[in-house]
């Protein structure tokens, strides 16, 4: 049947994907069937329950469009040692000198750097591999961009291999930081031609399409080069999102902090976050209290890409997870208490799933 519908429809469809109920009635009277279609209850509740973030849903082309950019979210990765850390200080730092004097950063899971010319970047604070791995198995991708840092004295190593693995299961794209140039007798060329023998990575130095640039973490040398690489990936990938929306984020870090309650340290990915709003995430909901920037400053309004911790949770968010701006008190409520976590959990994978391939196929 999905042979005939794609024939029939030009619509592209996969062994258990859902069709149309024209596309179906089309087919089958061409076929000269007759056929009455019946219209099948929702499974979804009206109000609360489950839902399809808006971050992943399909949109049109000319919809799309319509969104406007945003910043995108950058996950470190590489071997141990390779400066990973250090180069999430440099970073920061950069930032923290330009901006806010004696601004203290706060250590929320994830930090953005403001450029000179308007444009963000988010990072995620924790180099892991763990952290990434858990985050895909909630179903929720939370990095447009992976920085592979690669140690030029040391060069490729399992956990680098590990990691373009991990990006590559995502759809996520590379780009390759090759660090430590400053110590003398390094070989960046090894580095370059072992990532294409091992990993199959070609960089562009050597007549492929991945970016690669070669940095000091220490000495904070060719950091503008990674952030251009970035920049440049990023409007590539056409990362947009409708920050009109009601607000959509990941958590990546929740706990119960003196004063404040439980706390949760998100990402927006979709829409925008506002104090007062009511939200609800898994089995629990809330109305924000307040929310505090990467300095520990208080916003009233966070936006997509932004890293924020949200205060007014009931009880704690489970990292991984979806935090979603509700319409009222009843609606969160609702969500929270009809919500099956274990179907919930599976349907997200999926649609993650689904959407990430299917962004990658278009490419
Ligand atoms: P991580 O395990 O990947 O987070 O690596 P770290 O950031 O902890 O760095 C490991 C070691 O490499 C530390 O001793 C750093 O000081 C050193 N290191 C990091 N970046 C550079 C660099 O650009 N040049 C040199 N020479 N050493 C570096
Ligand atoms: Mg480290």
């Amino acid at each position: 049947l999905a042979v005939a519908l794609r024939k029939f429809t030009g619509e592209p469809t996969v062994a258990d994907s859902v069709v149309s109920s024209d596309s179906v009635e089309l087919v089958l009277s061409d076929l000269g069937a007759k056929v009455s279609i019946m219209k099948q209850a929702s499974t979804e509740p009206e109000k609360g329950g489950l839902k399809t973030p808006r971050f992943l849903r399909k949109y049109e082309p000319e919809v799309w469009a319509s969104f406007p950019l945003r910043p995108p979210v950058v996950t470190v990765m590489g071997h141990v040692d390779h400066g990973k850390t250090t180069l999430l200080d440099s970073l920061r730092n950069t930032n923290v000198a330009a901006s806010e004097r004696g601004g203290i950063t706060q250590n929320i899971g994830a930090f953005s750097v403001s450029l000179s010319n308007g444009a963000m970047v988010t990072f995620l604070d924790t180099p892991g591999h763990e952290a990434f791995a858990a985050m895909r198995a909630c179903g929720t991708q939370v990095t447009d961009v992976v920085v592979l840092v690669v140690a030029a004295d040391d060069g490729v190593m399992p956990q680098t291999l590990e990691a373009v693995n991990h990006a590559r299961n995502a759809h996520v794209p590379i780009i390759v930081a090759i660090n430590k140039v400053d110590i003398s007798g390094c070989s960046p060329e090894k580095v370059m031609n072992d990532l294409f023998s091992y990993a199959g990575l070609q960089v562009e130095q050597i007549g492929g399409d991945i970016q690669c640039v070669l940095v000091s973490a220490i000495k904070r040398q060719g950091l503008e080069n990674l952030i251009d690489a970035i920049l440049l990936q990023t409007e590539l990938s056409d990362l947009r999102a409708n920050k009109d929306d009601p607000g959509e984020a990941i958590c990546i870090e929740s706990k119960v902090s003196k004063g404040l309650g439980s706390v949760a340290n998100c990402i927006v990915r979709w829409g925008s976050f506002h104090v007062q709003d009511y939200v609800a995430s898994g089995r629990t909901w809330g109305r924000i209290r307040r929310m505090l920037d990467d300095r520990g400053k208080s916003i009233s309004l966070a936006g997509p890409s932004t890293p924020f911790t949200l205060v007014g949770m009931k009880e704690l968010v489970e990292p991984g997870s979806f935090v979603f701006v509700m319409k009222d008190e009843e609606d969160a409520k609702l969500f929270s208490e009809k919500l099956d976590s274990d179907i919930y959990f599976k349907k997200l994978q999926q649609t993650a799933l689904q959407v990430s391939l299917q962004r990658a196929s278009e490419k």
